[in-house]
């Protein structure tokens, strides 16, 4: 099943299919496991999320593992430090995010389902969020969020 959208804005998530995958980096440095559904994912027009152009998905913060490399990740923290984005320091793939923010329910992890073995991009449902203009109220809608206003 697959993301619903009402009214442009209203997002329902109708059917949560988990599932364990494996991923990693490029030079395979870094493997990662994860439980979590990747059939549907977001992508953002942020200044870092436009920039790294990664399919994010939400795992619980316990069903995302680092299986080896760990001393290969490199980390990224910015803005508000609300959450920690983790990188593989020899290819500079980036694999994970973690992070705590109430409005998230407290502790959070993203995964970059572009880095997992067995997800083709093409098969996302991916929604759309605008927070390049914090317009988080916006919500998600299925086709992306202009980054230069006035277009
Ligand atoms: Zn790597």
């Amino acid at each position: 099943m697959r993301l619903s959208f009402l009214s442009g804005s209203v997002f329902l998530m109708t059917h949560v299919t988990k599932k364990l995958h494996t991923g990693g980096c490029h030079c395979g440095a870094v493997r990662i496991e994860v439980t979590v559904d990747a059939t549907q994912g977001t992508r953002c027009n942020c200044s870092i999320c436009s920039k790294l152009g990664m399919i994010g998905a939400r795992p619980e913060p316990a069903d995302l593992r680092v299986v080896s490399g760990e001393e290969d990740l490199a980390t990224y923290v910015w803005g508000a430090k609300i959450g920690t984005r983790y990188f593989c320091r020899h290819c500079g793939v980036h694999l994970f995010g973690r992070g705590n923010l109430a409005e998230l329910g407290g502790e959070f992890a993203t995964v970059n389902l572009n880095t997992l073995d067995d997800v083709d991009p093409a098969d996302v449902a991916v929604a759309y969020w605008d927070g390049r203009h914090d317009n988080w109220e916006g919500g998600m809608r299925p086709t992306p969020w202009p980054i230069f206003t006035g277009r």
